[in-house]
């Protein structure tokens, strides 16, 4: 008799031929070119309808060595469902290429079920996680079981992303035994992802992501002997983009190191794959460093390869790109430059469309406004973001100062879009957010009249009324603006103009807007929260809703000023005699106060950069761009994923540009001296011979028994406790940022323009950060061994503050005055300060330094009349004038 067939457990895929991935079967080459995200060539024949070129591009796939077939129809431009039934069903009449497996790819699980409707054979899906928790997990395996599918699960749970071994490991088990014992699924039938990230990005943190892979796949072939490891091997060489040569043999090297660990397969570009062995020696021993993260200290490794890519790239081995839209007709390609910020052809293409059309203005109504109306829907839909938007205003703009020389020389021709006049409104110099909502309106149609940093209020008004501006946009940062703004409206009644009135900037909120602009002009005072708001407003202003809209807002403001006034009394305060015996209790007898290295001050000139960039907090530099999340998860995000790491390679390559060619330069100042409380919001500090007077504010508001009423003055030693105390100071700028904005305005680039500004900002942060840091460890060094990471250090998990004045436990600005007397005024850093105390240049930061380890950031919140009496008596100013600069803090 002979021996029963037993069917060995290994994993079968089939198109129309089968395909077993057997033990001893070599890695599996899943083809990636058919896949939306990855080839815009594929993408643009998908978005055209051109199926029969596009199945061209799987059948290249297939010719090329392609075992699986990946299919990845998620573009924010297409309809998911239909392109993906349309080509597969398509896919399936073509033998040539429906003999190998489909991979059906997407991370909507509607467009999965869709493609498991059309293909024959046994498929596998790309891919099913945990990230909505386990339910749906469970369900969705369910159905692609029904389907007989094989699925791929990706190491992503409610927490996100796996990107260490130990969690790649412990989500795929979890999984797996989820799909086995809960699912029903065979072991061989389930293939793992546990996330290929990029490496070399310049961040510490993901320097080991290869290795974790590797590990991890290690492990769980060991747990899980009968399944699957797969994974998108182009992730890893991402910051590599463009050098594909350098990609090369980084996918190569570590697909090599991946497969010995028990990698079964990949997606990969079938065609451009190198052998392992026949990379330049040179080459594979630097990926080799970089993807094992050896001789990796201080990225040293990284910088290595990075180096030795750009020789490669001078060499001109720079591997085209794929330029097939080039042969689409002039206002398609002209939609094409703008919707992805393409601006290397915009001239001849613009060229070419001025010479087809009758008048240049056509070209700008016709196809330009056609390409940014596409921009402008998928913004509105949250299909594109802000960094997307400003880059295709870029483009626009370039087109049109070709144009406009033509249409200046014809006269005949006046653009007739609305005006919108934007002003960053006196003493203050903030304006990155104001750019950015010039950028985004001027994309959507409407002309902008922007005047600029510090701008008297008559100068708005006039301009507004000598350009028949349709609408005045005002901004501000800092605290003192806000009163600045009312003056604008109290202004715009008194000429008795009836433009609305756009308010918006970091420091400006709808509530205050409410209640002490609106009620200022009669013709409509809107606040805008940001950007992408800016253009609903303008146009809501500019439609016949306009008076309906304008009655909503009004309501609105109007409720909102009378909850306000109704609110008052709900919060319950103390005296301020009582406030200031509720001060921080700190025991001083035993304290002995840290002494600074030096008293007086110290002088930094031109410092250097590359140790100021490493203390980068980059979160609020994509905020600054309406990218909202945490660094640097937001560089793999779902969403905005993609545009952010563009962002950020944009950020640094200027970055690095900066820093090589000292293109900005960082001058600081610090200083410590001795100091007491005389009074208990009084700190006295001794600079020299001469005693100067700094004035604190104090809590006042009702506290719970225990909780004191803070000031920052209760992290000094009292005079009377004979404990000699020290205060410190800083102030920080970055200077020379004027001829690269003047550069890039004259190069219509506000991507770079307004990328610059946000760096600056963030510079001159990091550059605080990293003094601060020296402070506490060498200057006035009460903690010398102090190794916090950035990530830490961004926490503030050190001990010891830094308030600036204007900040919310120190709001009186006046004090700025003193803090940069004391540090030796304008000449030390060559920080001015405007009439409105903001500092110029933009990106300056100043500070106290307080080294208690009970010192701590508060809020002085509101103050009562008692105190406020008692201040303006100490500070020595006027009641009207203190008024101005404690704004925030008055009811
Ligand atoms: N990592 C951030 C740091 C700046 S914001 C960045 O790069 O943008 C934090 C700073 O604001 C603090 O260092 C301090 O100077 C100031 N600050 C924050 N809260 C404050 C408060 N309540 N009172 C006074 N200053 C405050």
């Amino acid at each position: 008799m002979s021996e029963p067939v037993v069917i060995k457990p290994y994993l079968r895929l089939s198109g129309l031929e089968p395909l077993v991935v057997r033990p001893e079967t070599n890695f599996v080459n899943i083809g990636e070119r058919t896949n939306v995200t990855g080839s815009k060539k594929f993408a643009r024949l998908v978005r055209d309808g051109k199926y029969e070129e596009a199945l061209s591009v799987a059948r290249q796939q297939v010719e090329n060595g392609a075992q699986v077939l990946d299919v990845n129809m998620d573009d924010a431009m297409l309809e998911g469902i239909t392109a993906m039934t349309t080509f597969l069903n398509l896919l399936q009449s073509e033998p040539d290429i429906a003999r190998i497996p489909i991979m059906i790819d997407s991370s909507k699980f509607e467009i999965i079920e869709a493609g498991l409707k059309c293909v024959q054979g046994k498929c596998i899906v790309n891919s099913i996680s945990m990230k909505e928790g386990e339910e749906k997990f469970i369900r969705q395996a369910e159905i692609c079981k029904m389907f007989g599918a094989s699925v791929i699960v990706m190491a992503f749970d409610e927490q996100g992303q796996a990107d260490t071994k130990e969690r790649k490991i412990e989500i795929s088990h979890k999984a797996y035994k989820i799909l086995t014992q809960k699912v029903g699924y065979d072991p061989q039938d389930i293939i793992f992802d546990p996330n290929i990230f990029a490496i070399a990005t310049g961040i510490e943190e993901h320097n080991n992501y290869a290795v974790d892979f590797i590990e991890a796949t290690k492990e769980i072939k060991r747990l899980m002997p009968l399944t699957r490891i797969s994974g998108g091997v182009s992730n890893v060489s991402f910051s590599f983009r463009g050098n594909d040569h350098v990609r090369e043999a980084m996918h190569s090297v570590f697909l090599y190191h991946a497969i010995k660990a028990g990698m079964d397969m990949g997606i990969v570009n079938a065609g451009q794959l190198v052998v392992y062995d026949e990379i330049d020696p040179k080459l594979r021993q630097l990926c080799e460093d970089v993807i094992l993260n050896r001789n990796n200290d201080n990225n040293e490794a990284t910088e290595k390869l990075i180096a030795f890519a750009e020789t490669v790239k001078a060499k001109g081995k720079e591997v085209v790109k794929d330029n097939a839209w080039r042969n689409s007709s002039v206002e398609e390609r002209l939609t094409h430059s703008l919707v992805n910020g393409i601006t290397d052809f915009i001239d001849i293409d613009t060229e070419e469309a001025r010479l087809k059309y009758p008048r240049p203005l056509d070209v700008i109504e016709g196809p330009l406004m056609d390409g940014m109306n596409v921009v402008g829907d998928l913004f509105g839909a949250g299909k594109m973001f802000l960094p997307q938007v400003v880059k295709s205003a870029r483009v626009m703009k370039k087109s049109v100062a070709i144009l406009t020389p033509y249409i200046e020389a014809a006269k005949s021709e006046v653009s007739d879009a609305p005006t919108i006049l934007l002003a960053t409104v006196k003493g203050d110099v903030h304006d990155i957010g104001k750019n950015i909502v010039g950028v985004v309106l001027g994309c959507n149609g409407y002309n902008i009249k922007d005047l600029g940093v510090m701008v008297p209020t008559d100068k708005i008004l006039d301009e507004a009324v000598k350009c028949g501006a349709a609408m005045v946009g005002v901004s501000g940062l800092i605290t003192p603006s806000l009163d600045e703004m009312v003056h604008v409206a109290h202004e715009m009644k008194r000429r008795g103009m009836n433009l609305p009135l756009l308010i918006g900037g970091a420091t400006t909120s709808r509530m205050h807007t409410a209640v002490k602009i609106a009620p200022q002009y009669d013709h409509g005072v809107v606040h805008v929260l940001d950007a992408s708001r800016s253009v609903t407003v303008a146009g809501a202003l500019l439609n016949e809703q306009k008076e309906k809209f304008l009655e909503g807002i009004s309501a609105e403001y109007q409720k909102l000023k009378t909850d306000f006034e109704n609110k008052k009394p709900v919060k319950q305060y103390i005296s301020y005699e009582a406030a200031q015996s509720n001060k921080v209790k700190i025991d001083w007898e035993n304290y002995a106060a840290p002494v600074p290295s030096f008293t007086g001050t110290k002088i930094f000139r031109e410092y250097d950069l590359k140790e100021i960039r490493q203390y980068i907090d980059w979160k609020p530099f994509f905020i600054a761009w309406e990218l909202h999340g945490n660094f640097p998860q937001i560089l793999t995000d779902e969403k905005v994923g993609v545009e952010a790491t563009k962002l950020f390679n944009d950020a640094n390559a200027l970055l690095d540009q900066i820093v090589a060619e000292k293109g900005v330069t960082a001058h600081g100042v610090i200083g410590f001296w001795q100091a007491n409380t005389t009074t208990p919001d009084t700190i006295e500090v001794k600079n020299g011979g001469s005693k100067i007077r700094l004035e604190s504010l104090r809590q006042q508001i009702k506290k719970a028994p225990g909780q004191p009423n803070l000031s920052l003055a209760d992290f000094i030693a009292p005079q009377t406790t004979g404990v000699q105390d020290y205060m410190g100071a800083f102030s920080v700028t970055i200077k020379g940022i004027e001829p690269h904005i003047k550069k890039f305005e004259a190069e219509h680039d506000d991507y770079n323009k307004i990328t610059m500004q946000a760096l600056c900002d963030r510079l001159v942060e990091a550059f605080a950060e990293c003094l601060h840091q020296r402070t506490r460890k060498e200057f006035w060094g009460y903690v010398k061994e102090e190794a916090l990471s950035n990530e830490e250090l961004i926490k503030e998990k050190y001990q010891g503050i830094r308030p600036a004045p204007g900040y919310p436990a120190c709001p009186d600005h006046l004090e700025k005055y003193k803090l940069f007397n004391l540090l030796g005024g304008e000449e030390a850093t060559g920080i001015h300060l405007t009439e409105s105390l903001a500092m110029y240049p933009a990106s300056s930061v100043c500070g106290w330094y307080f080294s208690h380890p009970q010192s701590q950031y508060f809020g002085v919140g509101k103050i009562q009349q008692d105190q406020f009496e008692d201040y303006v008596k100490r500070s020595g100013s006027g009641e009207e004038e203190m008024q101005r600069w404690l704004r925030p803090v008055l009811e």
